[in-house]
């Protein structure tokens, strides 16, 4: 089977990678011609475990190819997966440039008969004026069906997901496509749902939806907890042990960020307003979400006044563990925020510090250990429970920094530990520590 997968970031790559490792012959395709020889030597440019060794296993034994030629990426193709993405644009809407120039792309090098996968997450619609769109560019010989294969794996676990993935969604008017795409998908072994065209793209903008309403929804239990003594912990376990709820997404923290909830929730928003509905529920989750990520700023600032030319450090940049994806990060907000106030800042974060650098250069110190992070400090904020941070040694917060005070967005210490450790602490949803 030869499968093409157009977009070589988190979601092509892996999908890539992980069709290759199941037996098929894959080529991936990308416009970026630094990415595509960077991943033709075998180098990963993204950080998800696991990926770089299975990438060069079927690099070596001859099953997965990259190219940035697109003529040559369609040649062969059975299977066209498209993946490239849909980033928010100034409106909230999902910017659909990037699909569009792909689709234009391979129609207009297509030599022969092909099934169109859109992996790309995109509004109800799409994929029916993506099939309009081809019919227009392809020439009458040639016959191309569109499915929609939206996908739900998480950054940082890319590979697990895939391999065990809840549901694979295959959304179709076609019911031979429909097929033909669950055959592909075979050698997983996961369930599949197949619905329709427009259920599929629902699915997944209502999925993520659900999701960071849950975020949404614990944190404000959390800033509840703040006001009557509660400790959100322990309200969230006792929630998450009731099966109609489950533990999942029950943690409270400083906000959803990352590639897909911000934009997703946005994107949605965008759609009910084109239909004329007022989805409350959702507009609330956003709006919850935005004050969130200004709880840790907003408390510091109350409690210290001004941070102009306080020594600051930022334990964790990524929007979550196991990634280096920094977009909507949490942590870049703060920055942000901190470079304002005139703070005099490092950072630390075990595999995002590249791309922080791009962004703020040499308005940051980056910091190669917690330690020399937090050395001299007066402040350290808490936004990504990475391992390196959630188990570090409390002991050493008072030991190296000027003054032992912590905001922890994520929750990551005890709160009887905190207070053994001698250091100023304060959380999400819990009594402060001082
Ligand atoms: P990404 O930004 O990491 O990668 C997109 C890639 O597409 C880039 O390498 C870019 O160079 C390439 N590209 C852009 N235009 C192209 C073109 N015309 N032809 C070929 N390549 C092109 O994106 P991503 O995070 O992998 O997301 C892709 C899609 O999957 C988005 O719609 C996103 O919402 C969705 N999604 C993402 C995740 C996730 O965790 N990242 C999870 C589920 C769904």
């Amino acid at each position: 089977m030869e499968i093409t997968v157009v977009g070589t970031g988190y979601v092509g790559l892996v999908t890539g990678v992980c069709f290759a490792e199941v037996g098929y012959n894959v080529t991936c395709f990308d416009i970026d011609e630094q990415k595509i020889s960077t991943l033709s030597t075998g180098i990963c440019p993204i950080y998800e475990p696991g990926l770089e060794e299975m990438l060069k296993k079927n690099l070596d034994e001859g099953r997965l190819h990259f190219t940035s030629d697109s003529k040559a990426a369609c040649t062969k193709a059975e299977f066209i997966f498209i993946a490239v993405g849909t980033p928010e644009d100034e409106d909230g809407s999902a910017n659909l440039d990037y699909l569009e120039a792909a689709v234009a792309d391979i129609g207009a090098n297509l030599t022969k008969d092909a099934v169109v996968v859109i992996k790309s997450t995109v509004p109800v619609g799409t994929n029916e004026r993506i099939g309009q769109m081809l019919q227009d560019i392809i020439p009458g010989n040639i016959h191309v069906k569109v499915v929609s294969n939206p996908e739900f794996l998480r950054e940082g676990s890319g590979i697990l997901d895939t391999f065990h993935a809840d549901r694979i969604v295959i959304g179709t008017d076609d019911l031979e496509a429909g097929r033909e795409v669950a055959q592909l998908f075979e050698p997983f072994g996961r369930p599949i749902i197949q619905t329709d065209i427009r259920s599929a793209e629902l699915i997944k903008y209502a999925s993520n939806a659900f999701l960071a309403t849950k975020i949404s929804f614990i944190n404000e239990v959390a800033n509840l907890c703040e006001y009557t003594g509660a400790n959100i912990e322990d309200v969230a376990k006792g929630m998450g042990m009731d099966e109609r709820i489950g533990s999942q997404f029950l943690k409270a923290g400083i906000g959803y960020g990352g590639s897909c909830f911000p934009k997703d929730t946005k994107a949605l928003e965008k759609l009910t307003e084109y239909y004329n509905y007022d989805f409350k529920i959702l507009r609330s989750v956003i709006e919850v979400n935005s004050r969130q990520k200004q709880q840790l700023f907003l408390k510091a600032k109350k409690m210290l006044g001004s941070l102009r030319g306080k020594r600051v450090a930022v334990l964790g940049l990524a929007f979550k563990p196991h990634t280096d994806d920094i977009r909507e990060a949490p942590a870049i907000e703060l920055i942000t925020q901190l470079i304002e106030e005139q703070a005099d800042i490092s950072v630390y974060d075990p595999a995002a510090v590249g791309k922080v650098e791009e962004l703020f250069g040499s308005r940051l110190y980056y910091a190669d250990t917690v330690d020399l992070a937090i050395k001299g400090a007066d402040v350290v904020f808490i936004m990504t429970e990475w391992p390196q941070i959630t188990q570090y040694d409390l002991g050493r917060y008072p030991l190296l920094m000027r003054e032992p005070l912590i905001f922890d967005g994520r929750n990551c210490y005890g709160l009887v530990e905190a207070e053994l450790a001698g250091i100023t602490y304060i959380s999400i949803g819990r009594k402060a520590i001082n």
